[in-house]
């Protein structure tokens, strides 16, 4: 397994093979592959391409563990692991009811494991070695199914956000957003008319070791809710007092 090969061209190569495709909020991936040169390449990507928050296991028990202990949107998980084989893990996430996407990276091609892995419930599957572009690719997707969102466009009253270009108009006015402003609003966005908590949008922002300021969330949702509506005629975000964030159409006033 160590003949894969993954190099700076690779890299490059799926940048270009990934333009203009859809970019979804800050979502958070576990990785569970010992393959640590593999694993922190797909990592780079995800995070620098995509600003996904990454996290990696090398070992089975350690991976299932991380994935118990923290929400993930979508988990990378490699077949043959140390520790708790990549199947037997997948059966277990599947057992406790998770529907969170699984996609199984595995050297082994055999139409057998291809077969267990998708009985098992994984959603998608690539053997290796494979092109990043293709991997990044396929990861979008399965989040943006898992969501329920189609089309790479989000409108909400007259909000539109455009997750392919990154792009944000309120009305006829294109918003300057940061890049936390941005996941912010998209992580709210596709949970409409759910309460999101400060916890779940922390969780989401940063990656596993970040440090996590209590009151930076409120400083986005101020920031998003000025440049929104400076006039603040219009309420697209509510604050739901000891809960949470809600974003939906806004009530007239
Ligand atoms: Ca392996």
């Amino acid at each position: 397994m160590k003949n894969f090969s993954t190099g700076r061209a690779s890299l490059i190569k799926s940048k270009q093979d990934n333009r203009g495709l859809t970019k979804g909020g800050k979502m958070r991936v576990l990785i569970i592959e010992d393959e640590r040169r593999l694993a922190d390449n797909i990592a780079q990507v995800l995070r620098e391409r995509e600003k996904y928050a990454v996290d990696i296991s090398e070992d089975g028990l350690d991976g299932f563990y991380m994935f118990q202990s923290n929400p993930y949107d979508l988990v990378i998980l490699d077949l043959m692991l140390p520790g708790m084989g990549g199947l037997e893990i997948l059966r277990r996430i599947r057992q406790n009811g998770k529907t969170t996407p699984v996609l199984i990276l595995s050297a082994r091609d055999s139409t057998d494991d291809i077969v267990q892995g998708l009985n098992y419930g994984s959603d998608d599957y690539l053997t290796k070695p494979f092109d990043l572009g293709e991997l990044v690719a396929r990861c979008k997707s399965l989040i943006r199914r898992a969501y329920g969102v189609a089309a790479p466009l989000i409108r909400i009253g007259e909000l539109s956000i455009d997750t392919a270009a990154r792009r944000v108009q309120a009305g006829r006015r294109v918003l300057n957003l940061t890049g936390m402003e941005y996941q912010t609003l998209v992580y709210l966005a596709m949970r409409q008319g759910q309460i999101v908590s400060k916890e779940q949008l922390l969780e989401h922002l940063y990656d596993f070791n970040w440090e996590r300021f209590s009151n930076v969330i409120e400083v986005y949702i101020s920031a998003l809710r000025r440049k929104i509506d400076p006039t603040r005629q219009q309420q697209y975000i509510r604050t739901c007092r000891g809960q949470g964030y809600l974003l939906d159409e806004p009530s007239t006033k």
